[in-house]
């Protein structure tokens, strides 16, 4: 296999010129340009301005009302079908990158009973759903792709947009065949164990009742669209929609831009997150008028992106993207920044390894013998310096003083979602755009016409929400479904107070089903590379219970018990480095609520990479402690 990390490869990728907070770049004199002390007064006073009592209740939910928000506008042919009354080996509710994944790796296990079940009218999941103007992944693609390898496919530029994601999504498919028997444009609502032939009744809204052996659960983590709970959201005249089911029929144009149904448009955008960062330019490039609604800024960093160097991808060697995605994992989680794995950290270029790196360079000046309590310090350093950097880039880039200073973020980098992109930022040197900052305080009102913030109405004929999608709320309302198993104990129910499961994979009375996500699991902003470990996990399992005519397996109460303390004990470490963060979906909104503790990944958002080797050591000898198989 070729050394991809070191040797003449390192730097292949890279050709365009480096950004600011590269560590070889950056300027000595920038690490001290700042006051710590008066960083940290100013992010606490950012968080507590948007501190909230009500948390994640000042949300609404798409139901009643406002269920129209969720109507697919994307179906081209709407499927006309009978209800199937059936039975399948394997069933996996839920068709994107993650349900793809176990797909495919049942598929190589040799397990040819599947039915993938999507609400959808085709794979890709949140790719399907976001397909705003702009929509794009901001992980390099050779890491986020998924089996890359596998499909001898290499992504034509270091990113890839929406569309690109949404055709590998669909080749994903086709290869692996699972477009046979599955069941599109169709929506579980409800399943139920039967000990006495041991299958699951999959319900859906068509009717079906789907009998299946096994099933996996890949909902996504963000699944379900919502709404702000404003006062007046109900009564706005205007045309309105959220960003996961843009309303192209009224825009005009596509994902990648061109939309001349604006033309003429007075439009608003409330949310500031990584999904508005993406959209703005191309609704401010078309609206007569646009208006973003900001509570919170986002941290944007340059993209830079560029083709693909085919030199360098001909001489990858087998198995390269698992070793990349690990690499990657292992920096975003801690590991990477660690003196002596330089060379892990110089594979990639871009804005997520640059805060390891000046970590790198930090902990470097400090010296070898930098006692332990001053390594917390450094580490905060660094995080403001990072911050510092983007803040800058504000600068650099946006006109007007007041717009720029009321776009950079007070918060510590990994708050929040970090985004990476270069159109953004210009679009508020437009006549036509305008910035509306609510000052952490949010939108007062909204009126049949427009919104109100600080007590003036900006009139709007579209108003686009951007408010991102429900975490952490109740299992039903964010999957959308619920499970009744054994002696009819609802999922729901159980699940309360909090998740509890075994390996955020099995949950005791909920036999043969298996659930992949990052509760109790793993969590890295490469979420494929998390996805696809599960599926490999939930592969392996399969295939061993059919060679072995295993029909009920189940874990004991004991091991979920002992599993979930071990993830409400590890502390959840933030790689902002013990700063307070703003609210938002990363932090329950910033409560103290006891189950978001429960609902954690494994070892918070630092332990992916270590939660894999336990589900390695899992399966070794095929010994799997803490099942309970007959
Ligand atoms: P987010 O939840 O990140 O953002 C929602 C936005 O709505 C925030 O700016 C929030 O402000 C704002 N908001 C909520 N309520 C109000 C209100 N009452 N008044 C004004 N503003 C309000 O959702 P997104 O859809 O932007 O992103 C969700 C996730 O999707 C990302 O975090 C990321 O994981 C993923 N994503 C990934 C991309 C990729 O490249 N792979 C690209 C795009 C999205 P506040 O911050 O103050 O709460």
């Amino acid at each position: 296999m070729v050394n991809m990390i070191g040797g003449d490869n390192k730097r292949a990728l890279d050709k365009t010129p480096h950004y600011q907070g590269d560590d070889k770049m950056s300027t000595h004199a920038a690490k001290e340009a700042f006051d710590p002390v008066a960083l940290r007064q100013r992010y606490d006073e950012e968080r507590v301005k948007r501190l909230r009592p009500d948390g994640n209740q000042q949300y609404q939910e798409m139901k009643g009302d406002f269920s129209y928000f969720l109507e697919d506008p994307y179906v081209e042919e709407p499927i006309v079908r009978e209800p199937l009354e059936d039975e399948v080996e394997v069933a996996i509710i839920g068709g994107g990158l993650g349900g793809l994944l176990a797909g495919a790796r049942l598929r190589e296990a040799g397990i040819e009973d599947i039915r993938m079940i999507e609400k959808g009218a085709d794979f890709g999941g949140t790719w399907y759903w976001n397909r705003y103007p702009g929509a794009a992944c901001d992980i390099e693609a050779y890491t986020y792709l998924p089996l890359l390898e596998e499909l001898n496919f290499m992504p034509p530029r270091k990113y890839c947009d929406a569309p690109e994601i949404l055709d590998h999504s669909r080749r994903i498919a086709e290869h692996y065949r699972l477009y046979d028997n599955a069941c599109l444009q169709t929506e579980v609502k409800e399943m139920i164990w039967d000990e006495g032939t041991r299958r699951w009744t999959i319900h859906t809204d068509r009717n079906d009742k789907i009998k299946a052996r096994f099933v996996l659960m890949v909902n996504g983590p963000l699944n379900r669209p919502k709404l702000p709970g404003i006062k007046g959201i109900s009564n706005f005249k205007g045309h309105t929609f959220h960003t996961s089911r843009w309303d192209y029929n009224y825009t005009g144009g596509n994902a990648r831009g061109g939309l001349t149904g604006l033309k003429g448009k007075r439009v608003g955008i409330i949310g500031t997150g990584a999904t508005a960062v993406q959209c703005v330019a191309f609704v401010g490039k078309s609206a007569e008028q646009l208006y973003v609604f900001q509570r919170t800024p986002s941290g944007v960093d340059p993209r830079n992106d560029h083709d693909t160097d085919m030199e360098w991808a001909a001489s990858l060697e087998p198995g390269w993207q698992k070793q990349r995605q690990k690499d990657f994992t292992a920096i975003l989680t801690g590991r990477g920044g660690r003196r002596g794995e330089i060379d892990q950290l110089d594979q990639f270029d871009d804005a997520w390894v640059e805060m390891g790196k000046i970590y790198r360079r930090r902990m470097r000046e400090a010296g070898k013998d930098v006692p332990k309590e001053e390594v917390a310090k450094v580490y905060e350093l660094a995080n403001f310096e990072k911050m510092e950097n983007i803040r800058n880039r504000v600068d650099d880039i946006v006109k007007d003083k007041d717009v720029a200073e009321a776009l950079k973020p007070y918060y510590a980098f990994m708050c929040k979602r970090p985004c990476l992109d270069d159109r953004y930022l210009p679009t508020f040197n437009r006549d036509n755009v305008e910035l509306v900052d609510t000052k952490g305080l949010g939108v007062d009102a909204i009126t049949e016409t427009g919104v109100i913030v600080d007590g003036k109405e900006y009139e709007v004929d579209c108003l686009i929400f951007a408010t991102g999608f429900e975490v952490g709320t109740d299992y039903t309302r964010r999957s959308g479904y619920n499970l009744i198993g054994v002696d009819g104990l609802s999922l729901e129910e159980k699940w309360s107070k909090g998740m509890i499961s075994y390996y955020g994979i099995h949950s005791h009375d909920f036999p043969n089903c298996f659930l992949i996500g990052n509760g109790q699991a793993s969590f890295t902003a490469n979420y494929p590379d998390g996805l696809d470990e599960g599926a490999k996990h939930i592969a392996y399992l399969v295939k061993y219970f059919e060679e072995n005519n295993i029909t009920r397996v189940d874990t004991t109460e004991e091991a979920e018990t002992a599993w979930s303390a071990e993830v409400v004990g590890t502390k959840a470490r933030g790689p902002q480095g013990g700063s307070g963060c703003t609210p938002g979906y990363y932090n329950l909104e910033g409560q103290h609520d006891p189950r978001a503790r429960h609902n954690q990944p494994y070892g918070g958002m630092m332990g992916a990479n270590k939660y894999f080797e336990k589900l390695e050591e899992f399966r070794e000898g095929n010994k799997m402690p803490g099942l309970v198989v007959s």
